[in-house]
Parts: C-alpha cells; sequence; structure tokens
C-alpha cells in the first residue's frame, strides 16, 4: 500500500484498493471511450451498461429477485428519512421506530413530521449501548411499516438478526453494514444505504424497495420524492450520481470476485475478533463501550482510563498512520471503522500499536 494510511474514518470511508486502481486506470478514458465517466450522458449506451451491470451485480450479491426495484438515488440516507414515510405511511398514516442510536433518532423526527410515530423500543436509557430484545419490541399489528437501523455507526451496536416484525414490511437503514454479511431480502420491504461506508462514495444512495410497496407513492408527493417514479424510470428520472454509481459498481465486483457475501462475512467476523480481543484482553485498560452479544463488526467502540490518555492515543495512532479513531463528537472514546474494504493487516498493526501503546502509558 505505497503511500496509504490505515483509514478506520466512519464516512466517508475507506474503498478497496483494487477498485481504487481499476478506476484511477479508467479515469482518463473509459475503456478506450476517449472520455471519463465523469463526462458521459447518463443515457449513452456506455453508461447503461455500467448501471444494468450495477443493478445485476447487486442482485446477485443479495439474491434479489424481480420483484424487487433497486434505484440509486440522491440525498444520502438522510433523505431516505424523509421520502420513507412519504412513500409508505399513507394511507394509515402510522409507523413503528425501534430507536437504537442518533440516526434512529433523525429518522424518527423527519417520520413525525408526516404521520404517527410509535417508538416500538427505544435503548436510550442505557445510553444507546444494546440492541432491543424482541421481546421489548411493542409492535403494532397496523402499522404502515416497522423501521430499524441494522448497524448503529456512532454507538458502535448491530442487530444479529432482523426484528421479526410478522406482515407488516420491515424498512431498514443499512447504510453502515449494507452488504457486510449476506441476508434474506424476502424479509424486508425496503433497505436503503448511503454509499460512504461500505459501497462507494458519497453522493449514492441504494434503495431495495418491494414493487408492491411503490403502489403506496401517492401522485400528489413532489416529483423526486416519489419511489414510483424512480422505478417506472429505472432511476434515470433525472441525472443520477454517474461516478458514484460507477464505483459503487466496482465494489460490487469486488465483493463478487472474493466469492460473495458469505466469504466477506467470515472476513468481517475474523477481523472484528482480532480487535474486540485485544479490547477484552487488555485487563480493563481498554473497555468496550456496548453489551458484548450487541458489538459491532464495522463500527468498534471503546474507552481509555480517561479522556487525556485518548486524546493522546489518537494523536500517536495518527503521526504512526491511522487515521479516523476519535469518536463521534457526540459520545467520545475511539471508535475504530473496519468496514467491508478494511484490510485484517490494518486490524493486526492496530492491535500492535494499541498493545505498545497500553504499555507505554
Ligand atoms: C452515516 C449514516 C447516515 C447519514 O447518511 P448521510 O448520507 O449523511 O445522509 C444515516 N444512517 C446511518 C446508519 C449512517 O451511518
Amino acid at each position: 500500500m505505497e503511500n496509504r494510511i490505515y483509514n478506520l474514518s466512519a464516512g466517508p470511508a475507506i474503498l478497496p484498493e483494487e477498485v481504487l486502481l481499476e478506476a484511477q486506470k479508467d479515469l482518463y478514458s473509459y475503456k478506450g471511450s476517449g472520455m471519463s465517466v465523469m463526462e458521459m450522458s447518463h443515457r449513452g449506451k456506455i453508461f447503461d451498461g455500467i448501471i444494468k451491470g450495477a443493478d445485476a451485480d447487486l442482485r446477485k450479491l443479495l439474491n434479489i429477485g424481480d420483484n424487487y426495484s433497486i434505484l440509486f438515488l440522491q440525498g444520502g440516507a438522510t433523505l431516505q428519512f424523509s421520502m420513507v414515510p412519504l412513500n409508505l405511511m399513507p394511507p394509515k398514516n402510522k409507523a413503528d421506530y425501534i430507536v437504537t442510536g442518533a440516526w434512529a433518532e433523525k429518522a424518527v423526527n423527519e417520520a413525525k413530521r408526516v404521520g404517527t410515530v410509535n417508538i416500538a423500543a427505544t435503548t436510550k436509557a442505557d445510553n444507546h449501548s444494546r440492541i432491543p430484545a424482541q421481546a421489548e419490541m411493542k409492535l403494532d399489528a397496523d402499522a404502515s411499516y416497522v423501521h430499524f437501523t441494522s448497524n448503529n455507526t456512532i454507538f458502535g451496536t448491530q442487530f444479529r438478526t432482523e426484528p421479526v416484525v410478522g406482515n407488516v414490511p420491515l424498512v431498514c437503514d443499512a447504510s453502515s453494514d449494507f452488504l457486510h454479511k449476506m441476508i434474506d431480502i424476502n424479509k424486508y420491504g425496503l433497505i436503503y444505504a448511503g454509499a460512504q461506508k461500505n459501497i462507494g462514495p458519497s453522493g449514492v444512495t441504494v434503495v431495495i424497495v418491494r414493487k408492491d410497496l411503490l403502489e403506496r407513492s401517492s401522485d400528489s408527493l413532489h416529483t423526486y420524492m416519489n419511489y414510483k417514479i424512480h422505478a417506472d424510470n429505472e432511476t434515470m428520472y433525472n441525472t443520477p450520481t454517474t461516478f458514484g454509481i460507477y464505483i459503487a459498481s466496482l465494489v460490487f465486483k469486488w465483493l463478487l470476485n472474493m466469492g460473495g457475501l458469505d466469504e466477506m462475512y467470515k472476513r468481517n467476523l475474523d477481523k472484528a475478533k482480532v480487535l474486540y480481543d485485544a479490547i477484552d484482553g487488555s485487563d480493563g485498560y481498554y473497555k468496550g463501550t456496548t453489551a458484548v452479544d450487541a458489538r459491532s463488526l464495522m463500527n468498534v467502540t471503546y474507552r481509555l482510563p480517561n479522556e487525556q490518555l485518548e486524546e493522546k492515543f489518537v494523536k500517536e495512532a495518527s503521526a504512526k498512520g491511522f487515521s479516523g479513531l476519535k469518536g463521534h463528537r457526540s459520545v467520545g472514546g475511539i471508535r475504530a471503522s473496519i468496514y467491508n474494504a478494511f484490510p485484517k493487516a490494518g486490524v493486526e498493526a492496530l492491535v500492535d500499536f494499541m498493545n505498545e501503546f497500553k504499555k507505554n502509558n
């Protein structure tokens, strides 16, 4: 990794080196076309091939059937906080939200502008250090949908399995763990993910929506806000973020070449174990901030004996080429984001640094 650092940033985050090199090779003239992907028409033949390839590869990765549409939208996960209720909440006008962190709270705030929000469960009283048990969830069988956040980027917790929601459509903000393992897509009504954590550059948001739910989108919605318009136009209602979709398409190919999501999951389990073992084996010097059974494979959050040491830790780590370790400003501490693209060698190097730092401090 010449001239590259260990990038542990929570997002925008590290991309696979192979993907960057491939994009670099084609940046100036995409496969002999004489132009960059950034410079070509989104309705031209070449880009049509790129976006169709992205759709096909994502379907292959997650085994997505024809009963789902894949949309590549803009506005980040944040716009989905609004688009989900605007499209899916009518006509019943109430929805269940499982609140496990700051992003879920933001999703709730937007849904409240559209209809009635039932907080089916919240871990706020425990500072979002755990994932609620199924038995805790007060789900409403008449809700328009149930919304949850599969991985809590700031607090470092992650659902092991989906909430069981019966016939109510399950909606998931998977921004920070999308494609980290195989899931059964048929459990979901809709999944959305901003690209900049696990699948590409900021600016693209993947939305996978079951087609029957598109019938809920009212004609009275503003055009861009309407899922059905985007689905009917195969993401081409307006100019999509072409370069971002191109990079995401390379990431999908990278995952397929590696052997798919079961292989990715194996590597993610392996990487996270190295880091959590180091935390647990540090005689309490490093302390995980979450319940053990809720630990995220993507964002590993921990603390040192005091804030001065944490500051020193981040500073010295940075000098050694580990970037992005400072915890989110709202919670402090340390956060190591070890998304799909982060290499195991980087985790091992970080553990070496942690052991060394402990010895010296
Ligand atoms: C980063 C993040 C968001 C916000 O994404 P934007 O692209 O900034 O809108 C939402 N949800 C989760 C879980 C995230 O990690």
